[in-house]
């Protein structure tokens, strides 16, 4: 798995954190990544943070959340932080929806500093501008940079992000180098329906909640590079690492999809698997044990280098 989070000398009960998006059903993608979350962490001497990845409100739907948060009891994967039964109870400070106030704190302090603007262009309006790489992701070229767009004009809200490079080590892949500038351009903080976006709520949130490593798929690799330049801009100071574990896909190459039947945990429940057969089934998709099997929870930290 490369190095471990022993090998950065972190500190006895440093946190990572499970951050599902509730805009479907778990399917077992979930269970790969809940398995590296709690693998690592547990052998590691880390805590588990659980937080509800909600601000995208035209996607996310009550029911998902109820049905994830039974999905993980039934697992048995526990959070250290953000327990099931605390979301279940109302409220909480690690649901992103419950926490408006502290990313428009955010943004003020930025926007104090003349880092923010308004934004008026749409996606379609970046991909004309944007014509040079029709298969890759779109940078924003900075159109409304030196607009001087009226606040009412939009509340859409991008941060100028300097030039710099961003080198990282991942725990797995290794070092990575990644130029935001030109990868993304200046981050779309919010959205043309006043929503704040996954790169900004989710900087935030690992700031505030006191991450210490991130642990996700590998599509989230290209994500790294403007969350750590936004981070600073936000005055992180205390580190933060990364490991990016590979996806598991189906048997064709695509992703899973939410509602794919035939990994939907709520679907191999009902069709009789117990929840070890289930762990056990992402755990052989993602190559961490030989055939499939059943496989306790207790059992993981196993896997990532504990017994
Ligand atoms: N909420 C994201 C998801 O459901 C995870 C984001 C992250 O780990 O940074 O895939």
């Amino acid at each position: 798995m490369g190095q471990t989070p022993d090998a950065l000398n972190l500190p006895s009960g440093w946190r990572t954190r499970f951050a599902p998006a509730p805009t479907g059903f778990l399917h077992l993608g979930h269970v790969v990544n809940a398995l590296y979350v709690w693998g690592v962490a547990r052998a590691n001497d880390g805590r588990v943070v659980l937080r509800i990845e909600d601000h995208d409100r035209s996607r996310c739907r009550p029911e998902y959340e109820r049905a994830l948060l039974d999905d993980l009891d039934w697992l048995g994967f526990v959070p250290d932080e953000g327990t099931t039964a605390e979301f279940r109870a109302g409220e909480s400070p690690l649901r992103q929806s419950d926490n408006d106030w502290r990313y428009a704190a955010a943004i003020t302090a930025l926007d104090l500093r003349g880092l923010v603007y308004p934004c008026k262009c749409s996606r379609g309006d970046v991909a004309r501008l944007v014509t040079d790489r029709p298969n890759e992701e779109m940078p924003y070229p900075g159109t409304c940079r030196t607009a001087a767009l009226a606040p009412d004009a939009s509340l859409q809200r991008r941060v100028t992000l300097d030039g710099s490079r961003e080198r990282f080590f991942d725990l797995r892949l290794g070092p990575q180098e990644q130029l935001p500038s030109t990868q993304c351009g200046d981050l779309l903080l919010r959205d043309r329906l006043g929503q704040w976006t996954y790169q900004f709520a989710v900087t935030v949130d690992d700031l505030d909640q006191k991450i210490d490593v991130v642990i996700r798929g590998e599509d989230l690799l290209a994500s790294t590079g403007r969350q750590r330049a936004l981070a600073r801009l936000l005055g992180r100071r205390r580190p933060l690492h990364f490991l990016h574990h590979p996806l598991v896909l189906k048997p064709g190459g695509e992703k899973l999809s939410k509602s794919a039947g035939d990994s939907g945990v709520r679907e191999l429940r009902e069709a009789g698997h117990t929840s070890a057969e289930v762990i056990g089934r992402a755990a052989h998709l993602a190559g961490l044990i030989d055939e499939a099997r059943a496989l306790e929870v207790r059992e993981i930290p196993e896997l990532f280098g504990q017994g």
